[in-house]
């Protein structure tokens, strides 16, 4: 089954034998796509979503499949919300693993802050771009729940007698990315290693590690490839990504030659055929990323201030 004959419709797809996607357009922030694999009698599930009432819906839809072979396993490819705050609708005896700092970056950003930022007096510039990106979601009242397992190693997990592999990739998209890989099925889920159709968000870096990550990727030579955000694509749309963060590391690497600062880079970057890509404000983060891993002397700020900057960004 061909990548490109998947339609981009939000719910859950079969898109190799045993392995489905769950996927929410427009892929923009919090849209993440989910995966589910069946082996023989029993389930791993690949990320839960940004909040209760869109997990349930998933979990909801994905019993077609889980009440006859139910979830034994949970991957959270990292820690950002979008892919773990459901995590608290998983059954009991659901083994989640996750990769690197997980369960630290997850109390970093629990759902608490994010339902106070929702009511917090921010100033005319970030309160709105917050409510506008995150305004729809549920963050009250979500009881977090962290992973069992750590994955610090490449790790392949049964599941029904079926081979699954989990791959720690980051530290790129965050600290602790991992993804997916089904040998059988040729099929990988990538997390947020890949957006298609969107920018990139660069929470962590290097980008030099993303880069790499993403030649680990292809040399898996995988045929269906699931992103964190955006339609289901295939090597072309790693390749695509791969492309973006070459881009930013080269701009950001002549803009500190050239004496300018991370702000002034953003100012006047071009960014020529990833203008047409959606949340371009996150190549602001991105440049500031780029230049914390190339430039010891960067100033670091607040997370608040970073979200103020690409608030505040005016294309070019
Ligand atoms: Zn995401």
């Amino acid at each position: 089954m061909s990548a490109h004959r998947i339609a981009y419709r939000k719910g859950l797809h079969e898109i190799a034998e045993g392995v489905h996607a769950w996927l929410a357009p427009d892929g923009g922030w919090g849209l993440s796509n989910a995966g589910l694999i069946e082996g023989a009698g029993s389930t791993l599930l690949v990320d839960t979503l940004f909040d209760l009432p869109m997990t349930r819906e998933m979990l909801t839809a994905m019993a077609s499949v889980t009440d006859r072979s139910p979830l034994r396993h949970a991957v959270n490819t990292h820690a950002n919300g979008d892919h773990c705050y459901g995590n608290a609708l998983l059954p009991a005896g659901t083994v989640i693993h996750a990769g690197p700092h997980f369960d630290d970056d997850l109390h970093e950003v629990p759902p608490a802050l994010l339902a106070q930022l929702m009511t917090a007096e921010l100033g005319p510039v970030l309160g709105p771009y917050l409510r506008r990106n995150f305004g729809a979601y549920t963050f009250a009242d979500i009881p977090v729940r962290g992973a069992e397992e750590t994955v610090t190693a490449p790790t392949t997990l049964e599941v029904g007698g079926r081979a699954v592999e989990v791959l720690p990739l980051g530290p790129a998209h965050t600290r602790g990315d991992v993804v997916v890989w089904v040998p059988d099925a040729r099929t990988l889920f990538a997390g947020d290693l890949l957006f298609i159709g969107g920018t990139p968000m660069i929470w962590s870096g290097p980008v030099e590690n993303w880069i790499a990550a993403c030649d680990r990727m292809l040399a898996l030579d995988p045929v269906t490839v699931v992103p964190g955000h955006g339609p289901v694509t295939g090597p072309d749309g790693i390749r695509q990504v791969r492309d973006y963060l070459t881009f930013l590391h080269g701009y950001a690497v002549s803009s500190i030659a050239a004496g300018r600062t991370w702000q002034e880079a953003a100012a006047v970057v071009d960014l020529g055929r990833y203008a047409t890509w959606g949340e371009t404000e996150r190549t602001v983060a991105n440049l500031y990323a780029a230049y914390r891993s190339l430039d010891p002397a960067t100033e670091p700020i607040t997370l608040l201030e970073l979200l103020t900057a690409m608030a505040g960004w005016q294309r070019p």
